[in-house]
């Protein structure tokens, strides 16, 4: 009886304490909620995983025993949604070795593994939430799972699985085809039911040519193609994004119903009016082309890729230009592959380069990306009943994205602290 008594004494003292340590009071300079409300002298309480209140320091009454995190010296803004990754893409660096040729020959369990590397470098990058847009193997799965469970730091992953792609290339002659490849109707949706079976949250679907070096692009899938994969994506209570690099697959896409239309180039008029008619929101990826600009000699890209690169940028640009003035939803994805991890939310740069607000640009990370996973009552806002998915940045954002950019001191997701550079924080983030 007497250790049963102790435990009852023990608990009788300790939880109350344990409860109140649950909370955890942050205090902000100021707090931007994603709703279009700044704070300033604010006060975010946490419980566990979720806010649960947001306001001025005098108007929340700190709890308490309540854990308070004096974070005075900077802004919050809601956790960064990256609206397209491919997470599992891992480059070990092997001298000799170029990303692209190094991709599928690790394994899946030790790219497993070493890709934890680029889910840290998303999250140091206030990238709390991603929607990964293509691996193989069950890759992105697993990571998800690993995530979700404590077990690896990373964002919080909505995944897709392998995307559907025609046959052809990337297709190796004599080797099995991978579980993405469908031509025709029946194949599409067999495929993309099989997707959504293993466990995929979105559909990507590969409507044109066009990746890596290669700027072409050229429609694959057919509409009615696009129509069937949409379909079973949405009878299955999913969303699907298709890839066009050109505007031809984009305008069939955006008539299919994708919900995402991710690249595209040269949109038409007629397009962009049904994208913002219909709420399709454009994922434009204006900076991974030029980051593999920068990125020329890892890729082994000569002279005569990098003018198509750059041709191609000029040309995404000038899109997004049209897409805002057609007030077409954007989100920001970064299409993050190798060591793109780390730079994924400068895309925020090409939005108010082509007229957005730093306010409206901040929007296309947090709002609208939320939106877009179908998540805008828990995600992309500081606010009670939400994510306490919280990012700490040096300066005004609202005035100059670059702060968003290159100023992310702290980072919380799901109430854990993620990244903490801060002069209070550890000199090491916590891993
Ligand atoms: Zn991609």
């Amino acid at each position: 009886m007497r250790p049963f008594l102790l435990l009852l004494v023990f608990l009788f003292v300790a939880c109350p304490a344990l409860v109140r340590a649950q909370v955890k009071a942050l205090r902000f300079g100021r707090v931007v909620d994603g709703r279009g409300r700044v704070i300033p002298n604010a006060v975010i309480l946490i419980k566990a995983e979720r806010i649960v209140a947001v306001g001025p320091e005098k108007d929340v009454v700190i709890p308490t025993g309540a854990q308070t995190i004096d974070l005075r010296a900077y802004t919050a803004i809601p956790g960064l949604i990256d609206a397209h990754t491919h997470m599992t893409f891992y480059w070990d660096k092997t001298p000799g070795s170029t990303p692209w040729q190094q991709l599928g020959t690790l394994g899946p369990a030790v790219t497993v593994f070493l890709a934890q590397e680029n889910a840290r470098k998303a999250l140091e990058t206030g990238v709390t939430t991603v929607r990964d847009l293509g691996s193989s193997d069950g890759m992105d799965l697993a990571m998800r799972a690993l995530i979700n469970r404590g077990a690896m730091h990373g964002p919080r992953m909505f995944v897709a699985g392998n995307g559907l792609h025609i046959s052809g290339p990337p297709d190796k002659a004599g080797v099995v085809p991978d579980p993405g490849r469908c031509d025709g109707v029946a194949e599409v949706e067999r495929a993309a039911r099989q997707q959504l079976a293993a466990g995929a949250d979105w559909v990507k679907m590969y409507g044109s040519t066009g990746s890596d070096q290669d700027v072409t692009g050229f429609q694959t899938f057919s509409y009615e193609e696009m129509k069937a994969a949409a379909d079973v994506a949405h009878r299955a209570g999913k969303r699907i994004a298709i890839h066009s690099y050109g505007p031809d697959g984009a305008r069939d896409a955006v008539r299919a119903g994708a919900n995402t239309v991710e690249h595209a180039i040269d949109l038409d008029d007629a397009t962009l009016a049904a994208m913002a008619r219909q709420g399709t929101i454009y994922v434009p990826t204006v900076e991974h082309n030029r980051y593999y600009i920068a990125h020329r000699a890892e890729y082994g890209y000569d002279s005569a890729v990098v003018a198509g690169l750059n041709q191609y940028v000029a040309k995404n640009f000038a899109t997004v230009q049209r897409a805002v003035k057609a007030r077409v939803k954007m989100a920001m994805g970064s299409d993050a592959v190798f060591t793109g991890f780390g730079e994924n939310t400068r895309e925020l740069a090409w939005f108010v380069k082509a007229g957005l607000s730093p306010a409206q640009a901040l929007r296309t990370a947090t709002t609208t990306g939320a939106e877009m996973l179908g998540l805008e009552g828990s995600l992309g806002a500081l606010a009670p009943g939400y994510y306490a998915d919280i990012v700490a940045v040096e300066g005004d954002p609202l005035r100059d994205i670059q702060v968003v950019i290159e100023h992310v001191k702290w980072v919380m997701k799901g109430g854990q602290v993620e990244v903490d550079h801060t002069s209070a924080g550890p000199a090491v983030p916590p891993r």
